[in-house]
């Protein structure tokens, strides 16, 4: 497959764009592709390729590129107005859906990323308890900023993950294992009147999709109701996309608050925190405040809008686990026939493959000792045989896979198992 106009355009934007790429992550990817148009679940890139596409630009094309419904709304919403700086009907429209769609959340806030989300969420949680420390997991990821992009070091400590991260803008951040209810018992024992809240995401699909172990997420919740600390999922992954009311339906249970973003916009810049009506007193009554000149820009949200209510059509989520699961039963079938040990973890509209490992992970440590050399082997046969995978061998899907694009990739499956 020719690469060569791509080569040649991120030759030309190296000289003028950091890296060649707008996020670091994409840096390391290759090919590293410039892409021209993208249309359902299609990506078509510059050189004349067209993929079916699961990368799903990492999350938010959960009903694909270029779908009529955003596309008339986001128009129909331009001809009167971009953003205001000021409020409009759609920020009580979209409200309205969210509070109407999650179970447990009576109201929310507006941001623009994911990471200025979990910020809020951590502030919010400060204000309210007083407390200065937050807790977090292994391998998940809360955004870029300087206290929470944190792995842990051989002793278990917080660790900066690049240059610029200064100890004291981290000190505060406490890193634990996920799934280890035991550690943080332990620790919300030793430091609990210090601890202002703990924040993980309810599966970890940043790192190999781990799924939380039985009763780890409703043992984490407890802890944190009692020792006073809040409970924070980060569903910028999971909302909207394990169910129209994300891990809080999927899995049946309330934190103090969630974060969303991705999904909820179906590629437009939108973010929310949502949560019970006291969780927010701290930002009703002044103690504490969430600015953003962009908060709530109305084409954002009609965008989100649109994308949730195409996502309420019933089977929708039916629909696409189904695609998800079809792909993973086939991945792994077609793995051992052709002698290669495969685990697929995570649900059918999200998941990821580790060749190598016999079990399916349940933290991040476990995740290190997948086939990554035999992975990016099967990625580039995908690629060859039209079919986008992300890097890091994480699937999405979204609503508008249909039939005809699950037999493409099934064949494409069964050649690139051959073949590596
Ligand atoms: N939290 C999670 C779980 C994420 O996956 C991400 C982005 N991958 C973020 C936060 C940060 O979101 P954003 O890139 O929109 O800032």
């Amino acid at each position: 497959m020719d690469f060569s106009r791509s080569e040649a355009l991120h030759s030309e934007a190296s000289e003028v764009l950091v890296g060649g790429v707008s996020s670091g992550f994409r840096k390391s990817i290759t090919p590293l592709q410039y892409f021209e148009r993208a249309d359902g679940p299609y990506y078509y890139d510059v050189d004349g390729n067209d993929f079916v596409e699961y990368t799903l630009a990492w999350g938010p094309l959960i009903v694909g590129s270029n779908h009529p419904d955003i596309n008339a709304a986001v128009r129909a919403q331009l001809e009167t107005s971009y953003t205001l700086g000021a409020q409009h009907k759609l920020e009580i429209e979209l409200a309205q859906k969210m509070v109407g769609a999650v179970p447990g959340i009576d109201q929310v806030i507006f941001s623009n990323t994911g990471s200025e989300a979990v910020q809020a969420t951590l502030r919010i949680a400060r204000a309210t308890t007083g407390r200065d420390k937050i807790v977090r997991f292994s391998g998940h990821y809360h955004g870029w900023f300087n206290n929470v992009l944190i792995s842990m070091d051989e002793n278990g400590n917080a660790a900066a993950m690049c240059g610029g991260q200064p100890e004291k803008e981290y000190e505060d951040t406490l890193v634990l294992p996920w799934n280890d209810l035991d550690a943080l018992t332990k620790l919300l024992q030793s430091q609990g009147d210090e601890i202002a809240c703990v924040i993980t995401e309810p599966i970890l699909v940043n790192s190999g999709s781990c799924m939380p172990q039985d009763g780890f997420l409703a043992g984490l919740i407890e802890l944190c109701r009692a020792h006073g600390a809040l409970s924070i999922f980060d569903e910028v992954i999971t909302g909207f996309r394990v169910a129209l009311g994300g891990a809080r339906e999927y899995f049946d249970l309330q934190p103090d608050l969630s974060v969303y973003a991705k999904a909820m916009a179906g590629g437009f810049t939108m973010s929310a925190v949502g949560g019970h009506r006291g969780v927010f007193d701290a930002l009703r009554d002044g103690r504490t405040v969430h600015y953003g000149t962009y908060n709530g820009s109305s084409h954002n949200l009609a965008a989100a809008i649109a994308t949730i209510d195409i996502l309420s059509h019933p089977g929708t989520y039916e629909r696409m686990h189904g695609h998800g699961n079809a792909i993973r039963e086939r991945l792994e079938a077609k793995a051992h026939e052709h002698g290669h040990q495969l685990v697929t973890s995570g649900v059918g509209t999200a998941f990821s493959m580790h060749f190598d490992l016999e079990e399916l992970p349940i933290r991040h440590a476990d995740t290190l000792a997948a086939n990554k050399e035999k992975f990016a082997a099967f990625r580039r046969n995908m690629l060859e045989n039209n079919v986008l995978i992300l890097p890091d061998a994480r699937w999405y899907i979204s609503a508008v896979h249909t039939d005809k694009e699950l037999e493409h990739t099934l064949a494409a499956i069964d050649a690139g198992m051959a073949a590596i």
